[in-house]
């Protein structure tokens, strides 16, 4: 069976040198002595000023919310993952979607004007599937209408535009670091604030408020991760080479292969290097996207509808039409990219999804 993904093991050795440190340390959690250095290598690998390692991509998300969104409206992206809305919901702010590009499938930055009202608080974009969105526009549109700009950039680990970690654009940005995604601990995150203040207000936040033991700076969560997670973490870390190289690969094969006639992939932006985190194909209709992946299931081949449903139609939501977003979300599917994919799958996944659209 080939799925549209495969999580990345490290060689069990490497992990269990790690666990061992655990066992030496006697200290499972709240911040030991594996997250710490998981966060420094994170922090020198992809050149961040700022970090802070959570629990998972999701709690980032609120914890930026409740900072910066303050129940107010939140401009969004209906094509994304649902934690991106449920967050905002969650945090009893309220969704105001703006329609997508139908190319590079972020956010349309030339809507988001029209959408801004004297509720709106912040901006919440997605780099979806690792592209960049349009962060010089939407931080010039933030700095006219005083708007704070969050970025949910679980997609983009590694990702750069202009030669800068794409973590550095907007005021907080979030990334999730579950066993799915490019990079990973099992579960966890982390949260990069564009200042040290931010930063700071993000770490009490993450820990309850916390201010040593018997004094609180402000309200928190619990958004800390336990040391067998920075165990993985520090183990998956050292194989960043291979896993890209080994994505890049299986990308440009597809690249090459796949019949672009009928079908289309994600436009990424210039200046940008991408981190291979996902290979959406747009099919000419839904239909045809429904035929390819009965014929691929058939070959015990399972990509995912990554994302469908547009979230401007999920069931909490007040009802509105976005009509790129709802149009590509009922075409695009994320073909299987992953370490380890043999080229013999390749070719099969290629020769029938070609052979379906004939
Ligand atoms: C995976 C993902 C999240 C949530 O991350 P978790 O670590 O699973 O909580 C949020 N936003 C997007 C766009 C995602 O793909």
């Amino acid at each position: 069976m080939i799925n549209v993904t495969k999580t990345f093991f490290p060689p069990i050795e490497e992990y269990q040198m790690q666990l061992q440190r655990i066992w030496s340390n006697q200290w499972l959690t709240n911040r030991g002595e594996l997250v710490l250095e998981l966060e420094e290598k994170l922090k020198k690998y992809l050149e961040v000023n700022h970090i802070l390692i959570t629990n998972n991509g999701t709690i980032p998300l609120q914890i930026a919310l409740k900072l910066l969104g303050k129940e107010g409206e939140i401009i969004t992206t209906p094509f994304s993952y649902v934690a991106t809305t449920a967050a905002i919901v969650w945090e009893n702010c309220k969704p105001v979607f703006v329609d997508i590009h139908p190319e590079y499938l972020t956010i349309d930055e030339t809507k988001i004007e029209e959408a801004i009202t004297d509720k709106t608080t912040a901006i919440l974009a997605t780099h979806v599937f690792g592209n960049p969105c349009n962060v010089e526009v939407i931080n010039s549109i933030a700095q006219k209408h005083n708007l704070k700009v969050i970025y949910d950039a679980a997609h983009a680990f590694g990702v750069t535009y202009n030669e800068h970690s794409i973590f550095n654009y907007g005021d907080i940005s979030t990334c999730s670091f579950h066993a799915t995604k490019l990079f990973h601990s099992g579960e966890g995150g982390a949260l990069f604030a564009k200042d040290a203040d931010l930063q700071h207000q993000l770490f009490y936040s993450h820990n309850f408020g916390h201010n040593g033991p018997l004094a609180f700076y402000g309200l928190g969560i619990n958004a800390k991760i336990s040391e067998l997670q920075g165990a993985m973490g520090l183990a998956v870390l050292p194989h960043m080479q291979t896993i890209l190289s080994e994505r890049k690969k299986v990308v440009d094969f597809y690249n090459t292969q796949l019949d672009f006639d009928k079908l289309k992939t994600i436009k990424i932006r210039s200046n940008t290097e991408w981190n291979y985190s996902y290979y959406p194909v747009i099919f000419e209709s839904e239909k045809k996207l429904l035929e390819v992946q009965a014929a691929l299931n058939q070959m015990q081949i399972f990509p995912r509808r990554y994302f469908y449903p547009s979230l401007n139609k999920i069931e909490y939501i007040e009802a509105l039409e976005m009509k790129v977003s709802e149009s590509i979300a009922s075409r695009v599917l994320c073909l299987p990219l992953y370490v380890g994919l043999k080229n013999a799958e390749l070719h099969q996944i290629i020769t029938t999804i070609n052979y379906a659209l004939k």
